[in-house]
């Protein structure tokens, strides 16, 4: 490799690469996309994606094997995702062999900011879909960007995977019942910055989102979703039209079943009802798992496997996830996509 990074003291930053990809929509189609030098994206003032909040976004990783060559996990799980939020806010669907195709390019192209396997590190991929143009009316846009570009990001628990505890939301909810919260969207950031300023700022690592029409009901832990292991071995993790679908989850919820032999279900998960479980955690692509320690809820702090120590099952959950990602572990058919490099 020629570029010098600090492999093992990578953080979750942003860096400019040399290369992203970008593609237009005008005149009812995309037009061929290209890579590009370029990190300044040029847009009208007006465009919808600044005042009304019509944009998406995806987050995917590639990594770096044993043997050296690279790989993308599940990204046809994310173009599909990209297609349902495009769906809901009028933007036109990006196909996955585009996705696809668009993804490889930026890993080739900056393929030597990909992290050695040792590090643990890896290439994040941020996909964006946005409305521009000259249009104020509310309304979708005519015209649209899809870009894609990468950074190196470090392994979330550099000292080994460790629980955190979080604190449950009082006054604020992530979506409403049926607005978008099922939709990889800027928007549900945004109003979630600051009840996760609130608890960042009390000693708690996010918040845990109840469904917003019971609040009765676990439906996210901050941008992650949630998971328990119950007292006699089942996988369990919320099911609600307000979650965003995450593709570890799922993939949580196949692995749980077909290699580690557990029942997995999706369900409710109560809030006065924690008992059930002997271990909880987080999932998403960025950390993969965060182990949770305990939950504060009102005066209630609800520990789970222990505050210090990660459960037996999370762990293997992990090891079998990310053995995956790296290659070190036969994936499920279709889970992997090789980035080849000549
Ligand atoms: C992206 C995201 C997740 C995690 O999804 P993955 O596909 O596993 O990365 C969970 N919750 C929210 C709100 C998200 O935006």
């Amino acid at each position: 490799m020629t570029v010098t990074i600090d492999w093992e003291n990578l953080g979750f930053d942003y860096m400019k690469l040399p290369y992203r990809y970008i593609a237009h929509y005008t005149d009812g189609q995309w037009q061929a996309g290209e890579l590009t030098e370029d990190a300044t994206l040029h847009i009208s003032e007006s465009s919808p994606a600044l005042h009304y909040g019509q944009q998406a976004f995806e987050g995917l990783k590639a990594y770096r094997t044993k043997s050296g060559e690279i790989q993308l996990f599940r990204p046809d799980q994310n173009a599909e995702r990209l297609q349902k939020t495009a769906d809901r806010l009028m933007m036109p669907q990006v196909p996955t062999e585009m996705f696809i195709e668009a993804a490889k390019s930026v890993v080739k192209a900056n393929h030597e900011y990909v992290p050695p396997y040792e590090s643990g590190g890896s290439l994040y991929l941020r996909p964006l879909l946005i409305g521009v143009g000259d249009i104020i009316g509310v309304q979708p846009a005519h015209d649209y960007i899809f870009t894609i570009f990468a950074m190196p990001v470090g392994n979330y628990f550099k000292g080994g995977l460790a629980p955190t505890k979080f604190i449950v939301s009082r006054d604020f909810d992530r979506a409403a019942p049926h607005g978008t919260g099922a939709a990889k969207v800027g928007g549900n950031y945004a109003a979630s910055l600051l009840p996760g300023a609130n608890a960042h700022n009390t000693g708690y690592s996010d918040v845990i989102y109840l469904d917003p029409s019971t609040h009765t009901k676990i439906e996210e832990v901050g941008s992650a979703n949630f998971f328990g292991i119950t007292k006699d071995n089942e996988f369990v993790t919320p099911l609600s039209p307000s979650i965003l679908p995450s593709i570890t989850k799922y993939s949580l919820l196949y692995l749980a079943k077909n290699r580690l032999g557990l029942k997995a279900s999706e369900g409710d998960v109560f809030i006065d009802d924690l008992d059930r479980f002997a271990e909880a955690g987080a999932c998403g692509t960025a950390a993969v798992i965060s182990p949770i320690g305990g939950i504060q809820n009102g005066d209630d702090f609800h520990v789970f496997y222990s505050e210090t120590e990660v459960g037996p099952i999370t762990r293997k959950l992990y090891d079998e996830l990310v053995g995956i990602q790296k290659g070190d572990v036969t994936a499920p058919e279709g889970w992997i996509y090789k980035v080849e490099i000549d």
